[in-house]
């Protein structure tokens, strides 16, 4: 299934865990900035569960 992660930006505070687990490094905090690349995604959510804040949620799309 693929996904579309979708971020929080008031609740985000550019911490970077998500960064570090993502396999793919499909996510950057990089100039104050939460960038997210679908074509890299691979679905696996390690992102969504390790954001402390609970900023990101997976959507699923076609
Ligand atoms: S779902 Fe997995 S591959 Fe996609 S951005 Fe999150 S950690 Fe990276
Ligand atoms: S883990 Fe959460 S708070 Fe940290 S950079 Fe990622 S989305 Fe932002």
């Amino acid at each position: 299934m693929k996904v579309k992660i979708l971020v929080d930006r008031e609740k985000c505070y550019l911490c970077g865990s998500c960064v570090a687990v993502c396999p793919k490094e499909a996510i950057i905090t990089e100039s104050e900035e939460w960038k997210f690349f679908p074509e890299r995604c691979i679905g696996c959510k390690f992102c969504v569960l390790a954001c402390p804040v609970g900023a990101l949620v997976a959507k699923e799309v076609e």
